[in-house]
């Protein structure tokens, strides 16, 4: 089976990305995001570990690349605590460098910056996701994640590095980090140039970790979801009006604050300003 593969989140026609590849340097994250999609398909996913034969696949793969866009990762962070010691990633972006790839970057973790004189090697972005920026809501989403701040300062520390930068506030959740204009105004002071947004969507094994950890807000949740809400593939969405609303508030304080933004997977591409995942970054003149 192939390391590298075309990005195509399990066919959904809700996916607006431009085309890309990408791979997981590690299966399994120990970021610990009560909210994790992935958990609900991958086998001891908190059980994070490197890819079998990762490098030498990657070697083979990479070389049949022709300047594709390459991201990294989908599944998984790939800067989980682990990569501290083991310098995986940075192995694979070094492998992906000698290929002249182009590389997006999605993680929580301001590990990326022990990074950056590789990623300005190559047409690079990073989309860092910054749920909220109050530390303690971000302890009890994400608690194995860095904090907010450091999160922050990482996006800035890249910035001026000379790699454009987006942000991901992904997941919102009603009652939970639904008011985030604090956070644009930071993001747009910095120099971050985009925001991609989606809302929660609840399968299973994640509704049980988020109604352990906010008991409370996840009683009022609940009629929103299961009653008025939408089944779409094996999720269950808000209702549509209400997605709507949380995307259209974050899509118009990006542009008021001089950012694109885009949507992921909500079916409200209409939203969109700009390619939806950032990426269009790569191609931009903050190069
Ligand atoms: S960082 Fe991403 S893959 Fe890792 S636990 Fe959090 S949501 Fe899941």
């Amino acid at each position: 089976m192939a390391l590298i593969s075309r990005f195509d989140p399990w066919r959904s026609s809700m996916c607006t990305c431009p085309p890309k590849m990408t791979f997981n340097p590690y299966t399994g994250c120990d970021h610990a995001c009560v909210y994790c999609y992935a958990s609900s398909y991958i086998p001891q996913f908190a059980k994070c570990r490197p890819k079998k034969g990762l490098l030498p696949r990657l070697q083979r793969e990479a070389a049949k690349l022709k300047g594709e866009t390459v991201s990294i990762a989908n599944s998984s962070d790939p800067y989980p605590r682990l990569e501290a010691t083991a310098g995986l990633t940075r192995r694979c972006l070094e492998i992906l460098a000698e290929n002249n790839c182009r590389i997006q970057i999605i993680t929580k973790s301001n590990l990326v910056i022990r990074d950056d004189d590789l990623l300005s090697k190559v047409p690079s972005t990073v989309a860092l996701t910054i749920t909220t920026d109050d530390a303690e809501v971000a302890r009890l989403l994400e608690p194995h994640a860095p904090p907010p701040d450091a999160r922050l300062r990482a996006a800035e520390d890249l910035i001026g590095k000379g790699i454009p930068v987006s942000v991901r506030i992904d997941p919102v959740i009603p009652l939970v980090n639904d008011n985030q204009e604090k956070l644009v105004a930071v993001l747009a002071g910095i120099g971050v140039k985009h925001v991609t947004s989606s809302t929660y969507k609840i399968k299973p094994d994640n509704w049980r970790r988020f109604s352990a950890v906010m008991p409370e807000v996840a009683e009022k949740l609940k009629p929103l979801y299961f009653k008025q809400g939408e089944k779409i593939g094996g999720n269950t969405l808000l209702p549509r009006d209400l997605r709507l609303k949380l995307m259209k508030n974050i899509r118009d304080l990006a542009l008021a604050n001089g950012m694109q933004f885009g949507v992921c997977r909500e079916g409200l591409d209409k939203l969109n300003t700009a390619a939806c995942d950032g990426s269009w970054l790569l191609n931009s003149e903050t190069r």
